[in-house]
């Protein structure tokens, strides 16, 4: 059931999109994704906890904190990922919601004076 219903979404993986940019367009699907760094950290004892991403959902390793037995934690979004976080620093791409006006591919064919630069002006129909 929940494999067709992934099947279904024809979900976009946005592979294109390079990791090395704070957000891009993906040329696969046109969606804008931001390049995002999440900490999971224990609200008690505030250490980094080790964490995925499972289902679009950021989750801890383990149940329990290593260090305070703890269940409880929190998500912290980062600015910057650094070398010290990176073994504890869930990756994920964000889409971003476009506000898509409501333009159409309209080729304006003014016979010879259309310029190429125009065409690339025109914005394409949201999909
Ligand atoms: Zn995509
Ligand atoms: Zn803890």
């Amino acid at each position: 059931m929940l494999i067709d219903f992934f099947k279904q979404k024809h979900e976009c993986h946005h592979t294109k999109v390079p990791v090395d940019v704070e957000e891009a367009y993906c040329p696969d699907c046109g969606e804008l994704i931001k390049n995002s760094w999440f900490l999971v950290r224990c609200c008690c004892c505030n250490i980094k906890r080790n964490a995925h991403c499972e289902y679009n959902q950021i989750k801890p390793n383990s149940k329990y904190c290593p260090n305070c037995g703890s269940t409880d934690y929190y998500i912290e979004e980062l600015d910057n990922i650094n070398f010290v976080d990176i073994h504890y620093a869930v990756f994920k791409q964000i889409i971003i919601p476009q506000k898509h006006f409501t333009m159409r591919q309209v080729w304006i064919e003014k016979e010879e004076n259309l310029l190429p630069l125009k065409n690339l002006l025109i914005s394409k129909a949201p999909s």
